[in-house]
């Protein structure tokens, strides 16, 4: 496997290198683009300059035919956050960059002038081209463009408006199987550091290569039977989200209590059924949609779908839990068509589902619309896909939003928006939201696991207690399954089930030849995130930055009238091991 890095800064023209792996060789995905992060970007640097890379990796078990291993991995420092930058995305782009020997693809350096390119790979190499044609496009239109030119059989690597724009809320889009954008990395603004390098998409066409072989075939396939049986035989992975997707969280979440409803100001949203998972998946079968789907070939799980408008068109795929929440019950709004239409929305104009939902809250509680009001909130994403500047204050965030309007319960940690678990009824959610090194962020040490889903153990969400060392071994898990190019959704049955997660210790050791052990792989986590902390620490961040707003200290949330319990000092232990 080998780096390809891209100077979109060089004298007389962007340039191509490329490199063994050298010194990141063994690292994938997350670790890949953490430890090049750590390593060759100034902490200091501006995330917009040409000091910041921007780094996608397709993970360890990419472009194999191992199941669940289409994931990528997006880095930077984040120009949202001020930090170090993962976001995570499905698609079929990694499976592509994977089979054409690709580990990373590194955008480098700054282009002279305001010239947008389009990048081509394919096993003949990687091409570079000028193509202003391609400005100011939604990510569905640049598609439509790119198959035209290209063919159905590429992946497409791409930003909207939003990242052009350079605004801290832009994603990154990578299509799905059908060859829509509709798969996200989603957060930290990694779209305007895409933006800042000139690059509107990269297109890639694997066409001629073939699956990555494993060391020894026959045990690889062996230990991907079992894999896959594990996660058939799990309740969450196996039923619950084939079924609903992850939206079937609304009413769980509801019922414990802690979905954050207007702007973090109630713990249910009464109106939940509307727009829930089980509802969604009603409407997605009755209008010839989809309920069970997945983002990339070789995903067994399927928690993804298809959802059609009144008339039976396509309009988007299915909202996933954290988008129905934050453009939904966030902003007390119980429609899920005009949630479904703020999602394609977001999806066009490459932004993140989750900071543009929690920005709408704020606004909302800013009182530049009334909570409830759909129309007013597509109004004001459809603003941000135009660049006006109340649109520019907007795609950059709720944090942004938030001072530009006088609002002080602005739900952010080191500047980016908190996500669909209020952490003051799952207080250890809180915990990771306070201490990750990528800021609010739910995906990096999911501890709704054992607070609410009694999955890997239960520890009682309402108190402080266990919550700091349930936090700190689910980021370290984490960080190492982002490095495995899995969907982190393989988690529920490894947490429950020591066959399934030796499953995938087999899985990388007949495919390496290496003999790694669970120790190993808690060894590798807890590398990336020292790698991760380190960078933020050269860059300002201190303890201080490992908190929760005020507001979450102080306000009580019913229906259980507690505040955020976990002290300071506690938090401050989480990375002592
Ligand atoms: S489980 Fe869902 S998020 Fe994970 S790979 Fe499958 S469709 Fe994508």
């Amino acid at each position: 496997m080998k780096i390809a890095r891209i100077n979109m800064g060089a004298e007389g023209g962007p340039k191509v290198s490329e490199e063994p792996l050298g010194a990141y060789e063994g690292s994938g995905g997350r670790a890949l683009t953490s430890a090049i992060v750590s390593k060759e970007v100034p902490p200091l640097c501006h995330p917009l300059g040409e000091d910041n890379k921007l780094i996608i990796a397709p993970g360890l078990l990419t472009g194999t035919s191992a199941a669940m291993s289409g994931r990528v991995s997006v880095g930077c420092k984040s120009p949202l956050t001020g930090g170090i930058k993962e976001a995570n995305a499905g698609g079929q782009p990694s499976q592509m960059l994977a089979r054409l020997g690709y580990a990373a693809i590194v955008l480098e350096g700054k282009p002279k002038d305001d010239t947008l390119y389009k990048v081509f790979i394919s096993k003949d190499g990687i091409k570079i081209i000028p193509d202003n044609s391609l400005k100011m496009l939604g990510n569905y239109d640049l598609v439509e463009k790119m198959k035209k030119e290209y063919g159905e059989k590429i992946g497409c690597i791409s930003i909207g408006q939003a990242g052009e724009m350079k605004m801290a809320g832009a994603s990154v889009a990578f299509t799905d199987m059908e060859l829509r954008p509709t798969r996200h990395a989603g957060r930290g603004g990694v779209g305007a550091v895409m933006g800042a390098k000139g690059v509107k998409v990269i297109v890639v066409d694997d066409n001629g290569m073939k699956m990555r072989n494993p060391k020894d075939p026959s045990k690889f396939g062996e230990a991907n039977k079992r894999f896959v049986e594990g996660l058939k035989k799990h309740p969450v992975t196996g039923e619950g989200l084939p079924a609903y997707g992850t939206n079937v969280l609304t009413n769980v979440i509801n019922e414990s209590g802690a979905y954050p409803t207007k702007n973090f100001m109630w713990g249910r949203f009464p109106n939940c059924q509307k727009i829930s998972g089980e509802t969604q998946a009603e409407t997605e079968k009755a209008r010839g949609g989809l309920a069970t789907h997945g983002c990339h070939r070789g995903c067994t799980i399927q928690c993804s779908g298809i959802y059609m408008d009144k008339d039976g068109h396509y309009l988007t795929k299915q909202p996933e839990y954290e988008t129905v929440w934050a453009l939904g019950g966030n902003c007390e709004i119980d429609d899920l068509d005009a949630i479904a239409m703020l999602d394609r929305l977001c999806d066009d104009y490459g932004l993140d589902t989750i900071e543009m939902g929690a920005t709408i809250g704020v606004a909302m509680e800013g009182r530049l619309a009334k909570f409830g009001d759909a129309p007013a909130a597509i109004n004001l994403v459809k603003e941000v896909g135009k660049g006006t500047p109340l649109g520019r204050i907007l795609g950059n965030g709720a944090a942004v939003t938030g001072k530009v309007l006088g609002v002080e319960r602005v739900p952010v940690v080191k500047g980016q928006a908190l996500p669909a678990y209020d952490p003051r009824g799952i207080q250890g959610i809180g915990v990771t939201y306070a201490t990750s090194p990528m800021g609010g962020d739910h995906t990096a040490g999911y501890a709704v696991t054992a607070n609410v889903l009694k999955v890997g153990g239960y520890v009682d969400p309402l108190k402080p207690e266990g919550q700091v060392e349930l936090s700190r071994n689910l980021q370290i898990a984490t960080a190492a399954v982002d490095s495995t190019g899995m969907c982190l959704f393989i988690a529920f049955a490894l947490l429950d089930q020591p066959e399934t997660f030796q499953a995938l210790l087999d899985l990388l050791n007949t495919f390496y030849g290496g003999n790694l052990t669970a120790d190993d792989v808690t060894q590798l986590g807890k590398t990336i995130l020292k790698n991760e902390r380190e960078f933020n620490s050269k860059a300002g961040f201190t303890a201080e930055h490992d908190r929760l707003p005020d507001f979450f200290q102080k306000e009580p949330l019913p229906p259980h009238n507690l505040t955020f319990q976990v002290k300071g000092q506690d938090l401050d232990t989480l990375f002592n091991w």
